[in-house]
Parts: structure tokens; sequence; C-alpha cells
């Protein structure tokens, strides 16, 4: 028995993955015995509906100053981050004076769009090494973790907030209930908070389990969402899905009464009810869709090796982790993993000790087959890609379930 993060009351989980390292610390040989493991279990709240690790790895193991995520890597989330801020700007900005806050300001790639036209913004990064790109970049950040104390602190020294804004950060934070009070102190009273994070019903939907690891503190539903906020007397006034990330939700959250609420927030409601989001045994389902998502890719790579094929893991992502430590994918399966980040080449895959290298690596000597550990991005890589097809080479793809792909 667990107690529930957001409401308190017990919970059961409904599954562990076993042991599992950090899901972003590559790491050197030397670092090996040293390496942290925790056992990654998740839990469905019945009281809240809420979705959780049962166990919180220390915050200071995942965001530290080597934190090796950067934002500004894709073509195609450049372009989402550029359509969001401009739905803010367009949509939800109207005073004269506009003050817009982020938190997970990351290296600027949301918050460079309000700089750029002028307005006034806070970015907020715990992450000193991506904080001080946005810095470099011209874009007023603070390096600190968001809480009720700094939105109190930020109020006395800024003024209140148009909007406050988050994308893939909220559910990486295990004490909400601050951050939620926070909100409350820092907005104006027609001002909005407009946040997004992976989606539960995508998660069932597509069996992509992979989207559960160590900084995923939380799995959103639309009922788990507006269980939290109400207790701070704001609400959910409207949702939106988006099509980044696996499938994610976008939340406009207001004062309590402050905004109408939308037809799309209502249907989103119901048919979340038709999913089962709120039902224990619709968890049951998604494990058992888990393990068999297992069973078939470790079945498919043992005969890969057994007929003398060459697998290459494509994108060393966080992701990755829970797959290759939870299947069990082992270097002599998967012979390397090919990414374009500078600071991951050379290191190894966290729990497995896959090694990790350059995409020239890749492009000089194609394998017979990719395992796309960035499947989230798959039209836009498979596109990159076609010299790999043209060449005889198959992709192996395990969401929404697994496939080769000619
Ligand atoms: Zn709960």
């Amino acid at each position: 028995m667990s107690n529930c993060l957001i409401c308190a009351n017990t919970y059961e989980p409904f599954m562990s993955f076993g042991q599992m390292p950090i899901a972003n610390a590559f790491l050197s040989p030397e670092q090996f015995p040293s390496e942290y493991f925790f056992e990654l279990q998740v839990g469905f709240c019945p009281t809240c509906a809420m979705v959780q690790l049962v166990t919180q790895p220390d915050r200071e193991m995942i965001f530290h100053e080597n934190y090796a995520f950067f934002s500004s890597t894709s073509a195609r989330m450049e372009a989402h981050f550029m359509e969001f801020a401009d739905l803010v700007i367009k949509g939800y900005i109207q005073s004269a004076d506009p003050f817009v806050i982020e938190i997970g300001s990351n290296d600027g790639i949301m918050l460079q769009h309000f700089a750029n036209s002028g307005i006034r913004h806070l970015g907020i990064e715990p992450s000193a090494n991506v904080a001080q790109v946005a810095i470099d970049k011209g874009i007023q950040t603070i390096t600190r973790f968001f809480d009720e104390q700094l939105a109190r602190e930020i109020v006395e020294e800024y003024g209140q907030a148009d909007a406050f804004l988050g994308a893939n950060v909220m559910c990486h934070i295990p004490y909400l209930h601050s951050v939620a009070a926070g909100v409350k102190i820092l907005l104006k009273p027609d001002g909005v908070m407009i946040f997004e994070d992976p989606y539960l019903g995508d998660i069932i939907e597509k069996t992509s389990y992979d989207q559960i690891y160590d900084e995923h503190a939380f799995y959103f539903s639309v009922a788990s969402v507006s269980y939290l906020f109400e207790q701070h007397d704001l609400e959910v006034v409207d949702v939106q899905p988006q099509n980044v990330h696996g499938g994610s939700m976008r939340y406009v959250i207001a004062h309590q009464g402050a905004h109408p609420v939308s037809s799309a927030m209502v249907a989103q409601h119901v048919k979340e009810d038709t999913l089962g989001l709120r039902s224990a045994e619709t968890f049951d389902g998604l494990r058992k869709n888990i393990e068999h998502s297992r069973d078939a890719l470790i079945n498919l790579l043992r005969n890969l090796k057994q007929n003398g094929k060459r697998v290459v893991g494509y994108a060393a992502t966080s992701k990755s982790t829970t797959v290759i430590n939870y299947c069990g994918i082992t270097p002599d399966m998967v012979e390397y993993i090919s990414d374009t980040t500078p600071i991951k080449q050379g290191k190894f895959s966290p729990g497995m000790h896959i090694p990790v290298r350059s995409y020239e690596t890749f492009k000089a000597n194609y394998p017979d087959y990719a395992l796309l550990f960035g499947w989230n991005h798959a039209e836009e890589i498979m596109a990159k890609e076609q010299p790999f097809r043209s060449a005889g080479g198959k992709w192996v793809v395990y969401v929404p379930k697994l496939q080769i792909l000619e």
C-alpha cells in the first residue's frame, strides 16, 4: 500500500518494471560500479484517478548541472513551440504590458518567441547548463525549482502573470500541491496556466509504456488534473490534444469561474469514462498489454540474433531506458545506439550498457535492422533516413504494436 501524492488516500501499485537506472544517466565504464538503481513501480489511485510512480527517486539524481536534455534539437519540436507561443500571444495575453512565465523553460525554445516580441517574460529552469543557453540568447531565466515560496517572491518582484506556461514539466514534479498553490498566487484574476504533458489515454491506447520512467512522477488525465487544481480553487477550462511526445494533452487552467468551460473539456471527460481512465481494471489490462509487448520484442531480437542479423538502436532517448532494461535487451542483441547528441556519444546506455555511437557510425555502415527508440518522431526520422531503407535496411517499431517496416 502506498499513499497518493495528490489526495493522500492509499492505493496499490498495478505494475513493477523491476530495478531501473536513471533514464537519462548515460555513463562511462568507470561509473558502472556505482550506478544508481531503484524499483520502477506505478500505481493508480482510485480516489483521485492519478497514475503515479510509487517510489520517487531523488530529484538531485535526475536534474543536475550535467542534465543532458536540450529541447532545441528537433525541427518538429521547434515548430511545435512556435505554434504554442503564437497561441498564447494571440489568444491569452491581451493586457497592455503582459507578463509570461514558463517553468522548465529549458534552453528557451518557447520563451524566445516572447523575448523576440518584446513581451515581459521569466523562465524558471533548475538545470544550470540548459538555463545558461537560454540566458546567452537573451532570455531572462532564473535557476530554481518552482514552488509556492518562489511564486510569492516573483509576485513581489514582477507582479502577477497573464500566462504561466509549462511543457513536459508538470509531470516531473512530485510536490504538485505547492506548484498549484503557487499558480493560484501568481495568476492575475483573468490569467491562465497552460501546460502540456504526455497523456495517459495515449499511453493506454498505444501501450507506450516507455513514457514510464524516473522523470515522470505522474501520468495525467483530465480527471486527475481537474481533481488536483480544484483543491486550490482553480479549474481546467479547456483541453487540446497534441500530437507530440507520442500523444500529449494541453490543459488550460484558470481561477474558478473566471473563464467559461469549453465543450472540448466536457467531451474529453466523457471520452475518459469510455476509455476507463477512472477504473482499476483498465490498469490490469495495461499491465498485460505491456507484458505482451515485451515478449514480442525480445523474441524478435533473439530471432534476429540467431539469424546473424545486425541490429542497431536509433536515438538514445530517455524513453529507451525503460524498454531496454525491462525487456532485458543486451549489447549482443543491439550492437550500439546511434545518437546525434555529442555528450552521449562514447558513453553507454543506463543499466544494460549498450554503447552509444555517433550518427556517422550508423551512416557509414548500415545495419540490417534499426530499432526505433524515438518512435514518437517516426515520420520525421523515416523521411530523413530514406537512404537506409533504399539500402535494404528495415525498421523495428514497438509502439503501438511490434512491426517491421521494410
Ligand atoms: Zn489520489
